[in-house]
Formats: C-alpha cells, sequence, structure tokens
C-alpha cells in the first residue's frame, strides 16, 4: 500500500506537504490514521471519512463519495488530493479540485440525502440487504436483445411519427393517431408529470406495494414504469417527476438497468 501511494506520488511528480488530503479505504479513521502517518502524511492530511456516521461504509466506493461530500462542503478547490482504493490489490490516484467544483455538481451526495426516506419495517432493509431471502423476479434476458433495444431502453428515445407528429413510447409499428408507419426518433424528456399510478401488490420486490406509473413526459410523450425512492402512499397525480437509470433485475444473471420514476426534489 505504501508502495502504491509513493508510486502515485513520484508519477505526479508532487511532493507529499502538496497533498491536501488523503480519502484512504478503511472504514475506521483510526487505521486511516495510522496507515496515512505510516506513509508519511500527517493527520490533517488524512481524511476523517465525515460520511460513515451518515451512510455507513459503502465499500469500494467509499473514498470516492467522502471526496464528493468533501467538495461540496469544504473548500477544496485548486487543491490536490489523492484517492486510494482496495479491493483484489491496491490502486491510488491523484486529482486536482478544479476551479467552481462545488458549484459544478448538480447531483451530489447531499442531493441524495435530500432524496432519501425512512424505511420503518426492519425486514424491508433485510430484504434490500440481502439478509433476508424472498422470491425474485428473473426474467429471461439475453443481451442481443438488450444490444438491440440500446436506443429504446437505455438512451430513452422515442417515436415521432413525420405525419401527424404524434410523440410515442415504447416504440411500435404504427402510429397509434394516425396509423403512420414512418417515424423518427428523438430523445425523450426526463422529466414529467404523474398522469396515473396504480398499486402492484404482486410483484415480489423488498417496499410493497410496488407503484407502477404513467408519465406524461415534458415535450410529449407518455413513460410507463416502475416508481422508487418514495413511499407509495406519497404518490399523487399530478406530482413533478423524473426519470433516473436504474438497476431493475437480474435475469440472464446480469444486472439489467432501465428508467425509474422518482419524485423531483
Ligand atoms: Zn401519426
Amino acid at each position: 500500500m505504501r508502495e502504491c501511494l509513493e508510486i502515485a506520488l513520484r508519477e505526479s511528480g508532487l511532493k507529499k506537504e502538496e497533498i491536501f488530503r488523503t480519502f484512504l479505504p478503511f472504514p475506521d479513521f483510526r487505521l486511516s490514521l495510522e496507515i496515512g502517518s505510516a506513509c508519511g502524511f500527517s493527520k490533517s492530511q488524512v481524511h476523517s471519512n465525515k460520511l460513515l456516521n451518515l451512510t455507513g461504509w459503502t465499500g469500494y466506493v467509499h473514498p470516492f463519495l467522502e471526496f464528493v461530500y468533501s467538495i461540496e462542503t469544504e473548500d477544496m478547490e485548486e487543491k490536490f488530493v489523492l484517492l486510494a482504493g482496495s479491493g483484489g490489490g491496491f490502486s491510488a490516484c491523484i486529482l486536482k479540485v478544479k476551479r467552481n467544483a462545488k458549484s459544478s455538481i448538480t447531483k451530489g451526495i447531499n442531493d441524495c440525502f435530500k432524496r432519501r426516506f425512512e424505511i420503518k419495517d426492519l425486514t424491508i432493509l433485510y430484504k434490500i440487504t440481502g439478509d433476508l431471502k424472498y422470491e425474485k423476479v428473473k426474467p429471461f434476458s439475453p443481451i442481443p436483445l438488450h444490444y438491440r433495444e440500446i436506443e429504446e431502453c437505455i438512451k430513452l428515445k422515442g417515436q415521432r411519427c413525420s405525419k401527424c407528429g404524434a410523440i410515442q413510447y415504447p416504440w411500435r409499428y404504427l402510429c397509434y393517431k394516425c396509423e403512420s408507419t414512418d417515424f423518427e426518433l428523438i430523445p425523450l424528456s426526463r422529466k414529467g408529470k404523474i398522469y396515473t399510478f396504480t398499486r402492484d401488490y404482486l410483484n415480489p420486490v423488498p417496499i410493497q406495494p410496488l407503484t407502477m406509473a404513467v408519465v406524461e413526459l415534458e415535450g410529449g410523450g407518455r413513460f410507463y414504469g416502475q416508481m422508487t425512492d418514495v413511499h407509495p402512499q406519497d404518490v399523487r397525480i399530478g406530482m413533478d417527476v423524473s426519470l433516473t437509470l436504474r438497476r431493475l433485475h437480474e435475469g440472464g444473471d446480469f444486472i439489467n438497468y432501465f428508467w425509474k420514476i422518482i419524485p423531483c426534489y
């Protein structure tokens, strides 16, 4: 580990004193401090993992989350930081925080905190963490199909009818208004309002019921999908929502992503 940090410093041409902060991959600050000082960094240079009390240890990504949170909460602009990660081995990188970095973060850690909601039932938490086994949906999910549908499902493009201008999603063979077969593809907005919704009590997801909603998208088109990051009883027709790319299921033994609907804050 020490060797890895020293290689990173040597490659950057910087001295240890020029590093404003080191983000080390340990959940215990005392351990970070011990290893930081063994590598020649002072106490003030070792980051104290301020997020730990708020999020718990998030694994390999934790030093990176601490880094983003520090940019949001401290004055770090124009300063050099060292980030280290450990998994199958040990890796480190040195970054310079840009001027205006703080103001350029649009969806940071503070934004995530605004979105968080309380889970009152412990069994829900155990289902999410995997400690409580429950039946999961594992649909048939071939990779070639994903590849063919990337424009529609991942890039979120809708069809605009060349004849009447109607926008539709998901894709169909005929325009739902004029039955034309001539379309152009357009990127759909990721913001809109709930047009209608229903509660699905049969889908075996950790938080039941699952809210399925139709969103009237800004600029046209409707999107039908799962809602997340919201208590089912808080969903209202007309509420402002946005679409976010999330893990959908693990059919085909790989993680399948699709757009989900979340409230706007
Ligand atoms: Zn049409």
